[in-house]
């Protein structure tokens, strides 16, 4: 049923997108999305969609599958291109929407639909490269190869945190690669998500290529994962849902992939530059206020500076502008929602109870601007244990553990002891130290002299351990989740055998 004003959907709602039309959520729900900066203003309202929506979603994407995966690569790859222009044409607008709807700061809003029209001229370029390989065959006159086939429909559910990245770094290489799409983005970001339908539509992707159910996860996820035309999920939340996806998907036989939680840890040995140490340990615990799976949440710092090193990260801490995500001079804006802001501040309760020594922040901001948001303070505790619950869990928000250690070993040692293995820093001069935690360090994103956050594009993303389920995201390693190989062996006819 097409969305009309002034029916049941505000002028606000345009409803899901399912084979290429704007519809209303079969038992014509919306619910507000209000800004975390201000919940007075609502920034607009999404659908709340039921089982009947995604399975008419997977419907759609599973009847555009076969002319869509017959599609030439380089004419795939041209409507990703558009896509990529148009997004970058809307780009303040765009930014504007994912600042208010999740109280991201707007230079950081702008950096991500930026990522998201770099993804999407990216994996344009993908179309256009080879796939699959010639392997020589013991037979004569006889051709062995490969070809990386897509897989169908694939189930893509996304987290709040990145609500225009996460969801083009999966459904761009789930695109190119020839399969068709259902995203369920998260319920407190549902309306960037529809900014990426909108482009893709106007970029003239056939209808039911990509679709856009919004609403609750814990009812919608099962009827998605669980559907019978989905062939693959993707997945970025919390451990808790992924493991749950995994034990669906596991029972279906259907391919999953899972990027969760970390807890990342920054080391700064001895010999650090202290001055970029802090700038950079400061950045990565505190910018979009911790509400990163790779932002720093401790900082291992060797003994000899740790007292010299903390000062540095509480001056800094001191002086960092907490404002309303739209503010130009915001460092940190609110976290995403109350129940985020309760769990944050129930983790620097325990902190305050024991765990370590309050060196700054601790609370809520009070007074204008702050009373209508969901802001905390940006918060570090020094002198923090290896095994306190504020070193060893997620926290999710702007808090930094500092733990001391002997030295690098130590400091190595003591990092590798959390469930998780997402990514971690090193701060040295020392070639032989940074060779050997290069070796020794369990996570899958190492840096040295640079922040936990972030990885280019055409790097492969992705965790050890706890963090992911071992496969990798973003540039070519895309592939290996969202194709199958198909081996060939084509021998001459009337050979002998
Ligand atoms: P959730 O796992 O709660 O949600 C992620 C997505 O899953 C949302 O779209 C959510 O929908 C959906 N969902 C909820 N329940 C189910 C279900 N039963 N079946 C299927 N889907 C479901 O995580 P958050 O969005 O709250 O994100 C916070 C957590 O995610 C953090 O703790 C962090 O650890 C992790 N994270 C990890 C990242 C990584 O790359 N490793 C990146 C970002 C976050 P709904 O919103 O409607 O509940």
């Amino acid at each position: 049923m097409p969305v009309k004003e002034g029916t049941h959907l505000t002028m606000n709602a345009k409803g899901n997108f399912i084979g290429g039309a704007w519809v209303a959520a079969a038992q014509n729900e919306v619910r507000a999305v209000r800004n975390p900066s201000n919940t007075d203003e609502v920034v607009g309202e999404a659908a709340w969609s039921s089982p009947e929506d995604i399975d008419a979603a997977v419907r759609a994407a599973q009847e555009a599958f076969p002319a869509w995966r017959r599609l030439p690569g380089p004419a795939r790859a041209r409507v990703l291109a558009k896509a990529g222009d148009l997004l970058a044409s809307r780009l303040g607008e765009v930014a504007q929407l994912l600042s208010r709807e999740q109280g991201k700061p707007i230079g950081e809003a702008r950096a991500e639909v930026q990522r998201g029209v770099d993804l999407l001229h990216y994996y344009a370029g993908e179309g256009w490269r080879s796939a699959g390989e010639v392997i020589p065959s013991v037979a004569p006159d006889t051709f062995l190869f490969t070809m990386r086939e897509p897989l169908g429909v694939v189930a893509v559910i996304t987290p709040w945190n990145f609500p225009l990245a996460i969801p083009l770094w999966k459904a761009a290489p789930a695109l190119i690669y020839g399969n068709t799409v259902v995203l369920k983005p998260a319920t407190a970001s549902p309306l960037t998500a529809l900014a990426v339908a909108e482009v893709f539509a106007e970029a003239g992707l056939p209808p039911g290529v990509f679709n856009v159910v919004t609403g609750p996860g814990s009812a919608l996820g099962d009827a998605l994962v669980k559907h019978p035309q989905v062939k693959a999920v993707t997945f970025t939340g919390s451990n808790a849902v992924g493991t749950h996806i995994a034990g669906l998907a596991a029972a279906r036989g259907i391919k999953y992939q899972l990027e969760m939680g970390g807890k990342n840890a920054a080391i700064v040995l001895a010999d650090a530059d202290l001055d970029q140490a802090a700038d950079i340990v400061v950045s990565g615990a505190m910018r979009f206020a911790g509400q990163k799976c790779t932002a720093t949440s401790r900082a291992i710092v060797a003994e000899s500076v740790i007292a010299t090193f903390t000062e540095k990260v509480v001056e800094r801490v001191r002086g960092l502008a907490v404002r309303p995500a739209t503010d130009e001079d915001a460092y940190l804006g609110p976290v995403v929602s109350a129940a985020q802001r309760e769990q944050i501040l129930s983790y620097i309760d325990v902190g305050k109870g024991g765990e370590g020594r309050l060196a700054v922040g601790g609370g809520v901001p009070r007074g204008e601007p702050y009373d209508r948001g969901y802001f905390v303070e940006p918060t570090v505790f020094p002198d923090v244990r290896p095994d306190a619950r504020i070193a060893q869990e997620e926290i999710f928000g702007p808090v930094l553990a500092v733990i001391p250690a002997k030295d690098a070993g130590e400091a190595i040692e003591i990092a590798n002891r959390v469930e998780y293995g997402l990514s971690a820093s090193l701060f040295t001069r020392d070639l032989n130290a940074a060779m050997n935690y290069i070796r020794e360090i369990e996570v899958g994103m190492v840096r040295v002299n640079a922040e936990t956050a972030g990885v280019e594009l055409q790097a492969p993303f992705g965790g050890y351990k706890a963090s992911s389920s071992h496969s990798r995201e973003q540039g070519r390693a895309a592939i290996e989740f969202f194709t199958q190989i198909k081996t060939v062996t084509m021998a001459p006819a009337g050979g002998k055998h």
